[in-house]
């Protein structure tokens, strides 16, 4: 960290990769890690706050600044298939598969863990999340710290996750101590989390990667609580699925119906003078205040985020949000967005 003479704050050191990056520009942040220090940095889903994931005084330091759950365990991000070795054993030849196509990419998978991964990573689980980013500087980062590193979304925890580095500098800047600005992460929504078992694959939390493109390997499973709340009864394979998410501070409702007619209707009425519509470009002109989070699930994705982050500014009495229908990405975005709204969600 560094000192700050005019604000006596301690403040991260600051790294701007975003027109010009060249890998050995990453060995300072790289040796941070390997020191057991917080590193801010890019992947393809969302930022990370990332530490040496075999360091476990490292690792609790990530669950202090975000003010994490200790029962939520982290993913492990690694650069090649030797370090899955290190971390992960007894992989089924379906892992195996799974890992062949969609690693390097969004999709993280939980597989039995070795005893060199610290406790504190897994939450005691005999499980580790594994996931191999696509980001050129996140590979490189986890290649130079030459150690697999843990790294929960970018955000206090509750808030949304972060996509980009202004929207979560005041937030994280004096709790980590090295930021990575990357620009704009490409996916907008952190990886698809899954496990395999007895041969068949279940979506702990949806993401970039859908049951269309997993149920090409194997029969796909979605627990019921991907779209509604937890069930205290009901067994959950997914921690970080009970907790409060991605929530803005100002009151969120969801409202979604195939009936397009309907909705409109739906979101109308609840409609005030001090309301906020956030919807798709289309639908922007039925009300009297309204933004576009884009016009296709891949553009939501990428957009979402950063709308929830900036309604707070607003000083609005409800934010009206437009569901879309929870199919291929859109399991995802409704799987954030029901859990942004605090289950305040209206379906018709
Ligand atoms: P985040 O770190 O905020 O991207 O969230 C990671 C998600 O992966 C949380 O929902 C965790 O509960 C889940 N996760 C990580 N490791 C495991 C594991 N070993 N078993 C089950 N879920 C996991
Ligand atoms: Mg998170």
């Amino acid at each position: 960290m560094c000192y700050n003479t005019f604000t006596g704050d301690y403040m991260a050191k600051y790294i701007d990769l975003r027109k010009e990056y060249k890998k050995e520009n990453l060995q300072e942040a790289a040796n941070y890690i390997k020191n057991g220090k917080l590193v801010l940095f890019p992947t393809e889903t969302v930022y990370g706050i990332g530490a040496d994931g075999l360091n476990a005084e490292a690792v609790k330091n990530i669950f202090l600044a975000k003010g994490r759950n200790s029962d939520n365990p982290l993913i492990l991000h690694v650069s090649d298939f030797k370090m899955v070795d290190k971390i992960a054993c007894a992989l089924t030849p379906l892992e195996k598969t799974l890992m062949k196509n969609f690693f390097p990419g969004p999709l993280t998978i939980v597989l039995k863990r070795k005893s060199i991964v610290p406790d504190q990573v897994t939450a005691n689980l005999d499980t580790v999340g594994v996931r191999m980013p696509e980001n050129k500087i996140a590979h490189d980062l986890i290649a130079l710290a030459n150690t697999p590193i843990a790294a929960p979304s970018a955000n206090i925890s509750g808030r949304p996750s972060g996509t980009n580095i202004s929207d979560i500098f005041d937030e994280l800047k004096d709790k980590v101590d090295y930021i990575i600005d990357g620009g704009e992460t490409k996916v907008g929504l952190e990886s698809t989390v899954i496990r395999v078992i007895n041969n068949e694959i279940h979506i702990l939390r949806p993401g970039k990667i859908t049951y269309d493109d997993l149920k090409k390997y194997a029969n796909v499973v979605i627990p019921t609580h991907i779209l509604s709340q937890v069930n205290p009864n009901e067994k959950i394979l997914s921690p970080g699925m009970k907790y409060k998410h991605y929530a803005p501070n100002t009151k969120c409702i969801l409202v979604y119906s195939e009936n397009k007619e309907k909705m409109l209707h739906k979101m109308q009425e609840l409609e005030t003078t001090n309301t906020l519509v956030i919807t798709n470009k289309i639908n922007m002109p039925y009300f009297k205040n309204s933004i576009s989070y884009g016009s296709s699930l891949e553009e939501i994705s990428h957009n979402i985020f950063k709308i929830l982050r900036s309604v707070d500014k607003g000083n609005y009495d409800l934010v009206i949000i437009e569901g879309v229908k929870a199919e291929g990405l859109g399991l995802a975005i409704m799987n954030r967005l029901i859990r942004a709204c605090s289950h305040n969600y209206i379906e018709l």
